[in-house]
């Protein structure tokens, strides 16, 4: 009998470097960006529907808050895409179990697209590769490629064209989250603005970083962490830098603002750290909740 629903599992992000250029005549940036699958997980569940009835979607856990249900979901256009590129009639209804936060900087949406690739992949019988995996990916969002991948990688381009990073050892997160999101467009703007006097020179990859990863030294990963977004999510969202600054007077390693905010990720030596850390920043009152999480870990996969 054929299959008729499938859940897929897939990570949140963090950018360890996000680093941006100067802004290009269409509008984008190139970015170097280096990211870690972290273990914060949306469950897409897709079940196929009567014939005719199109694509619905319901949206549960405990992220729901600020999540389109309609054609804007990045899981609605990922099967509008898939439908177009293979000439398919989709009739199928997505339940997203959401515990990646909404607008956080996290890749939420973008890890979302993801999961419904696969699933409709193994719904429909599609045999996709990777690789046409990954350029439908891409139509969809800067960040789609890496969510189906997962683990640590490098991007270029605007961030979806990866290649693996070479990470050894475990990392430890805690991650400070704001209830209210922040735009990205928003954000590369007030960067620009924040720029504007500044001559800016295309990214490089940060060879400090590369190095602390592939030596599984968080120490080092900690002082390298760099994303040229701070300024400008901290210029919209001045208490960040106090949530920063709590952070890093409880010990943490390394802090930044995990892409374009509003989430602060700390990179913490072990679980018991990020434990204390965790109970510090509760305690402090400067910051919405609190989430732990350890990376790298695999992108979006078939739940079996
Ligand atoms: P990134 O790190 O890739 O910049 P983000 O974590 O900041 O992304 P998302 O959680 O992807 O942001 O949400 C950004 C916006 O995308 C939301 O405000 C919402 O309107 C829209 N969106 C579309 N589809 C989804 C989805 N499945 N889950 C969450 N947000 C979605």
């Amino acid at each position: 009998m054929p299959v008729k629903s499938v859940t897929v599992r897939v990570p949140a992000k963090v950018n360890l470097q996000l680093s941006v250029g100067p802004r290009e005549a269409d509008g984008f940036h190139n970015v170097v960006t280096v990211f870690q699958a972290i273990s914060i997980y949306d469950d897409v569940k897709v079940t196929l529907s009567e014939p005719k009835s199109g694509v619905s979607i319901s949206i549960t856990g405990d992220q729901t808050h600020g999540v389109p249900t309609d054609d804007s979901n990045l899981a609605i256009k990922a099967t509008a895409l898939l439908a177009k590129e293979y000439d398919l009639e989709i009739d199928a209804h997505i339940e997203i179990k959401k515990s990646i936060p909404v607008a956080g900087g996290m890749a939420g949406g973008s890890a979302d697209a993801a999961a419904t690739i696969i699933a409709i992949d193994y719904l429909y019988s599609l045999g996709m590769n990777r690789e046409e995996m990954s350029e439908i990916a891409a139509k969809l969002g800067s960040d789609v490629p890496f969510m189906l991948n997962g683990g640590t990688a490098i991007g270029t381009g605007h961030g979806d064209q990866l290649t693996s990073a070479l990470s050894r050892g475990t990392y430890h997160w805690v991650l400070a989250l704001s209830s209210v999101g922040l735009s990205t467009p928003a954000v590369y703007a007030e960067c620009d603005r924040l720029r504007s006097e500044s001559e800016i020179s295309q990214p490089q990859t940060n060879e400090l970083l590369m190095q602390a990863l592939l030596a599984a030294d968080p120490k080092s990963v900690g002082k390298n962490l760099v994303n040229d977004l701070q300024a400008a999510a901290c210029s919209l969202r001045p208490a960040l830098r106090l949530v920063l600054d709590v952070g890093q007077e409880y010990g943490a390693l390394g802090a930044l603002v995990s892409g374009s905010g509003p989430t602060v990720a700390f990179l913490v030596s072990d679980e018991e750290a990020a434990l204390d850390l965790a109970v510090a920043l509760t305690a402090s009152g400067v910051v919405g909740s609190v989430a732990r999480a350890y990376g790298p870990v695999a992108g979006a996969k078939v739940l079996t």
